[in-house]
């Protein structure tokens, strides 16, 4: 043999590349790729809050046998399936294994909260005889991409008499949106010389939602307001105070879309991080016996830092697992819920940033995850010198390796952006905290925390495998 094949063989042998996901699906797998994201479409469409994300989860759920706590038999069986729905707005879906709980589950882990607008307790005003709605921007958040974008509103109001009005405008056709203003470029000199995080103000990003005066009494004082009271009150039976006490946010209104001639990518809103919590669920839903109990955890809050009653760092998740724990076992039950949470494995399943060929400075080129290679393993996140991150393990790591190469599964390593470069978290760390080993492993995307993310249909697909997989491996 010549030398020069001798050492390309052996560097092929030798040497590591990731692959590009599409070169590596069947003709059978790119079908499934593409109907796969016409169901993920219609979630992300659907459910654009975690309100509404926890009910599609529930809905779903119990139309494949999963049952309340409270509503199952007293005998925990192999398959048993239950859920644990916490506020409305988070929520645990649970499949019983065959081991007891004592002995470790497996956790696959997402967030159901994205970046918006959410409305301030005193929201409506009229100035220059346009009525608007204060806001105040909840995750982090680019504000000077919210201006011009048709805007929906989503959410609950609890009137005076403790009734709960459920809120949806802005997402059907006939519908009228809503929406920030912005300046017009012939004024926006002095703006235009701003540094980007101060073009917009936060106090700036007020909603406009109205014009027309209540024209019946002409000496009121604010009477475009009034007329938007009025239409609240005799639509919905809201009244001005009602408001203090509700949940209302803006988002991008419309419908997720195809990105792309050949239709290789989805566009949305909320993809982080309703793209883990979508390909968890249907990954769970084919889980029949595990060995393992499967556990897949939704959490809210996990863009403001996971505080809580609803978030990661609540004690929901521990209260779940003593639950289980207490089904199976009266004996030393405190001593194998902390055991079970110590012998348990983890995937936190957020997405990651993507190499975006335009902004590429910010990243590392051999190190950050590519749209289309598969879904991104992190073995920490965090910024600058690690700070405010778990880390898993070479063993997990490894482990969870051997899994995707098993099955064929797309993976890549993707870390976050260069180092001192920027940074951030999922809730990893907070269920590292438990005792479990983690590792973060989700769909990258571009754009994250804006208007429209765009991810990889490629990526999803295997995300969906990797949940699937880890939960009950195929034989
Ligand atoms: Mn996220
Ligand atoms: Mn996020």
């Amino acid at each position: 043999m010549k030398e020069d094949i001798v050492g390309k063989k052996l560097f092929k042998t030798l040497s590591y590349e990731t692959q590009l996901a599409w070169d590596h699906v069947s003709q059978d797998q790119l079908r499934q790729v593409f109907s796969f994201a016409e169901e993920y479409k219609e979630f992300l469409s659907l459910a654009k809050t975690e309100r509404e994300s926890h009910d599609y989860i529930l809905t779903k759920a119990e139309k494949h046998g999963f049952v309340s706590l409270e509503k199952s038999s007293d005998k925990l069986r192999p398959g048993t399936k239950l859920y644990f729905s916490n506020r409305g707005r988070s929520i645990a879906l649970v499949v019983l294994g065959q081991k007891p709980v004592a002995e470790g589950f497996r956790l696959v882990g997402s967030h159901i909260d994205s970046p918006r607008l959410d409305l301030k307790a005193r929201p409506l005003y009229e100035e220059d005889s346009l009525a608007l709605f204060k806001t105040q921007y909840y995750g982090g958040i680019k504000k000077y991409q919210w201006p011009v974008q048709p805007l929906a509103l989503h959410g609950v109001v609890v009137l005076a008499n403790g009734q709960r009005i459920s809120l949806c405008l802005g997402e059907e056709p006939g519908d009228p949106v809503f929406c920030v203003s912005d300046l017009l470029p012939h004024l926006a000199y002095e703006q235009m010389d701003k540094k980007a995080k101060n073009v917009v103000s936060g106090e700036a990003l007020n909603i406009i939602v109205g014009n027309l005066p209540y024209s019946e009494d002409k000496d009121v004082k604010e009477r475009v307001k009034l007329g938007i009271l009025k239409l609240l009150y005799d639509t919905y039976g809201i009244k001005e105070e009602d408001l203090v006490s509700a949940d209302l946010a803006a988002v991008p209104a419309g419908a997720a879309r195809d990105v792309g001639f050949d239709r290789s990518l989805i566009g949305s809103y909320g993809q982080d991080d309703r793209v883990c919590a979508y390909t968890s669920l249907a990954g769970l839903l084919d889980v029949a016996a595990p060995e393992h109990t499967a556990i897949c955890l939704f959490t809210d809050r996990e863009e403001v830092g996971s505080m809580g009653n609803t978030g990661a760092r609540s004690r929901f998740f521990e209260n779940v697992v003593a639950e289980l724990v207490c089904r199976q076992t009266t004996d030393n039950a405190s001593l194998k819920v902390r055991q079970a949470l110590a012998r348990s494995e983890a995937l936190s399943a957020d997405v990651n940033a993507a190499l975006d060929p335009s902004y590429a400075e910010v990243s590392d080129k051999r190190n950050a995850a590519r749209l289309g290679y598969g879904i991104s393993l992190t073995k920490y996140t965090g910024g600058r010198g690690k700070g405010g991150a778990s880390e898993a393990s070479a063993e997990f790591m490894g482990k969870v390796r051997r899994l995707l190469n098993a099955h064929d599964i797309p993976w890549q390593p993707g870390d976050l952006g260069k180092v001192d470069e920027g940074g951030g978290g999922t809730i990893a760390q907070f269920l590292a905290d438990l005792g479990m080993d983690v590792l973060d492993a989700g769909v990258p995307i571009l754009s994250m925390h804006s208007p429209f993310e765009l991810a990889s249909k490629v990526d999803i697909y295997a995300a969906y495998r990797t949940y699937k997989v880890f939960w009950e491996p195929e034989k």
